[in-house]
């Protein structure tokens, strides 16, 4: 069984949580000034690393809270989670998590 470190509650199973996408994705300081080809950016197009990938993670069943974690896309190792808001922590290498 994976487990994944919320930050508020601690270690828990990989079924109790919902990933929800890319993170530190700034919205728009002007939303309505945006061309369609860069609001069009802005909602649909994410990066898609091989290697280190910041995500945005809910523990839906548990304390319903959104944090932040590093995930390797190559092994699907967590290397480390954050709350929401804090600075990402500074992992760009898998080496560097070890
Ligand atoms: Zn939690």
């Amino acid at each position: 069984m994976l487990l994944i470190e919320c930050p508020h509650c601690g270690p828990r199973a990989e079924i109790e949580f919902r990933c929800g996408g890319e993170a530190h994705i700034a919205r728009p300081a002007d939303p309505s000034a945006l061309d369609d080809n860069a609001w069009a950016e802005f909602l649909f197009y994410r990066s898609s690393p091989k290697g280190v990938h910041a995500e945005r993670w809910n523990h839906a069943h548990g304390c319903q809270r959104w944090f932040n974690a590093l995930r390797d896309t190559m092994s699907d190792r967590i290397l480390a989670t954050y709350p929401a808001g804090a600075a990402r922590p500074n992992i760009t290498t898998i080496e560097a998590a070890r």
